[in-house]
């Protein structure tokens, strides 16, 4: 371990208790320490280190919570599933900067009587919000619960989960939290496939047309920047979808902020997409330039 080597490895303090986890970052905090923390659910890949790297950049000290939110998930979806291995995580953030892994257990964070939820509207209505009812009451909730537990300075989020962020960000501004909130750029497989924990439940034939939803947005991106109507990029990014076998939620090109359609004038959009394969539901998302003139 420490001192055989030039390069040490680091191994963050591991942390199950929320009180504890909050007195360890306010005393940090205290003595002038930048704290930064990204919560994650866990299945650490390249998406997540991304955040981590970036928040071990730009703060003193990182906190990176594990913690697959019950009520984030609704009965039938994969909450019994979703893959749990927390002595693998804190082996891919060995040497990452990581002062402290916030591991609490549903007990620690919901207490067996909770009764208190957030509600969200705005940019939780549409697209994940109408697929999952009760998905973004649950994400703001734990968001919120987390970000009492762990007191940071800023809180790291990936563009991947673009509706999520426009959730956090509201739900911050909305509640006056003492937080700052940054979007880092989602990692993607060499295919340009973007990562995600559910990734590992795709069968080898799914996997090869997983990449269909990068490839529609890429469509939507050459399509907007051709001129092209936002309903007709969305009949052809689904075209493209359904060709490749995907079931598609939603293939949509909307407002970048309050994923509402386009208005008239030159607004920053966002192409969307969500769809199944076999058992396993994907989403993707891409920036689109600001343009003049889209209807
Ligand atoms: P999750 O563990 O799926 O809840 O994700 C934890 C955080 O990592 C969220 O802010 C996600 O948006 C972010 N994230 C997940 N996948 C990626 C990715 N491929 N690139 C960048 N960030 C990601």
């Amino acid at each position: 371990m420490a001192g055989t080597t030039g390069k040490r490895p680091t191994t963050a303090h591991m942390i199950a208790d929320p009180e504890r986890m909050r007195s360890e970052i306010l005393v940090a905090r205290a003595a002038g320490r930048r704290i930064g923390f990204v919560p994650t659910m866990g299945a650490l890949h390249s998406g997540h280190v991304s955040l981590v790297d970036r928040a071990a950049a730009e703060c003193d000290d990182v906190a990176v919570s594990i913690f697959v939110n019950p009520t984030q998930f609704a009965p039938h979806e994969d909450y019994g599933r979703y893959p749990r291995m927390l002595e693998a995580d804190a082996t891919a953030l060995e040497d990452r900067r990581v002062r402290w892994i916030f591991a609490p257990s549903a007990e620690g964070i919901y207490p067996p009587d909770f009764a208190t939820r957030i509600m969200v509207d705005g940019p939780a209505r549409r697209f994940e919000g109408e697929i999952r009812p009760g998905h973004f009451s649950g994400v703001a909730t734990v968001v919120c619960r987390l970000f009492i537990a762990v007191p940071a300075d800023v809180a790291y989020f990936g563009a991947k989960d673009w509706q999520q962020t426009l959730v956090v960000k509201r739900m911050v501004r909305d509640l006056g939290l003492p937080i700052e909130i940054t979007v880092c750029p989602t990692i993607r497989e060499p295919d340009g496939l973007a990562m995600s924990s559910r990734n590992a439940y795709l069968s080898p034939t799914d996997r090869g047309r997983a990449t269909a939803l990068a490839e529609s947005l890429a469509l939507a991106e050459r399509m907007w920047a051709a001129g092209d109507e936002p309903a007709a990029i969305e009949r052809d990014m689904t075209d493209h979808l359904r060709s490749r076998g995907v079931d598609v939620d939603y293939a949509a090109v909307v407002d970048g902020e309050s994923l509402e359609p386009l208005a008239n004038t030159a607004t920053a959009a966002v192409a969307l997409v969500a769809g199944r394969l076999g058992g396993t539901r994907l989403i993707d998302n891409r920036q689109l330039p600001t343009r003049r003139g889209t209807g």
